[in-house]
């Protein structure tokens, strides 16, 4: 019979466990074995390819860094290197439509798991073009709207990427124009449900506009490490650690780890909470952005998606992870 982790549960903000009859001292050892076992795996799953410039990615590819709230960072495999972070500038969005107009957001999007694909339009028809949460594209676009209104498309992108810089404490983060354009060129998804919601009279700003800063936000590029060091004001009670700056007010992180929970894997967030029991959020660009409440925020890329379009690697190693160190939300 395999022994099951032993002693008492990890203390919350020491990486020290005992698992297994073996000492896990730190977790760089923990990430580095974790990124060794998964790299013989044949079965990467399929890198996105109807966004023509995400197809030039490399499935091979793997990093993994953790940030905890007490500012260390732990990183492995490609874990410098920028990726495409895609649907996981939702996050960020939110966040900043959330400070933009406050609870007045949920009359214009919902907040309930939709169980359907990220660009599915089916759901808007019955439920009057208000997206059922922010995660999905729908949603996001709609949020996307809220932080534009009164501002100029080029301001507004600035200040998505000026925000993400400053949580990650880092000015190297960019907008890889490549991305956006090959967005803008196939995007045609998105057209629609855009001029949808405008028809329903919920996108106040002009498709165009919206749909601008919308595929630049997607097109943000950054790294592991940054990506993992800009989510942890979502583990530390709303405060960035790096520069203990409050960015948002504890009851507005849990709402946002809650719909990160339910809503942030699409059609897969239910088996995502399944196995791995974090709020996390997914991008088509194979990265997945994971808070462990009060101790870490974890960022994992593998360009390989599954049949729900998340990173198909990225989840099993969060699985590993959270498994050895008791991170599971629903008990360790
Ligand atoms: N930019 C992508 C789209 O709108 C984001 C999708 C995703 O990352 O899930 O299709």
């Amino acid at each position: 019979m395999q022994p099951v982790c032993s002693g008492q549960k990890p203390p919350r903000t020491m990486p020290q466990i005992t698992c297994q009859g073996t000492t896990v001292n730190d977790l760089q050892k923990l990430l580095d074995e974790i990124n060794q076992n998964l790299s013989e795996t044949e079965d990467r799953g399929r890198v996105a390819d109807y966004i023509p410039e995400l197809a030039k990615q490399d499935s091979r590819k793997f990093g993994m860094a953790i940030a905890t709230v007490g500012g260390q960072t732990f990183a492995t495999g490609d874990a410098d290197e920028a990726f495409s972070i895609q649907s996981i500038s939702k996050v960020f969005a939110l966040t900043m439509a959330l400070g933009r107009v406050g609870d007045a957001l949920w009359k214009r999007v919902g907040r309930e798991p939709s169980g359907t694909a990220f660009n599915s339009i089916v759901q808007l028809e019955y439920e009057k073009g208000i997206p059922r949460n922010p995660f999905i594209n729908a949603g996001a676009i709609v949020t996307t709207d809220i932080v534009l209104a009164g501002h100029k498309p080029k301001e507004t992108i600035g200040e998505m990427l000026r925000f993400v810089r400053s949580l990650a404490d880092d000015d190297a983060i960019f907008i890889d124009e490549d991305v956006a354009r090959s967005e803008t060129e196939t995007g045609f998804r998105n057209v629609a449900l855009a001029n949808y919601m405008r028809a329903f009279g919920n996108l106040r700003n002009p498709v165009d506009q919206v749909l601008g800063v919308y595929f630049h936000q997607c097109a943000i590029a950054m790294s592991c490490v940054d990506l993992a060091r800009a989510g942890l004001f979502l583990a530390n009670k709303g405060v960035n650690p790096l520069a203990g700056v409050r960015i948002v007010p504890l009851r507005r992180v849990r709402r946002i780890n809650a719909i990160m929970m339910t809503c942030g894997h699409y059609d897969g967030s239910g088996e995502f909470a399944f196995s791995v029991g974090l709020p996390g959020k997914s991008g088509v660009g194979g990265g997945i952005l994971a808070i462990v409440p009060d101790v870490a925020s974890i960022a994992v890329w593998s360009p390989g998606l599954d049949e729900n379009g998340n990173s198909k690697l990225g989840t099993v190693a969060l699985e590993k992870l959270v498994t050895k160190m008791g991170w599971n939300v629903f008990g360790a």
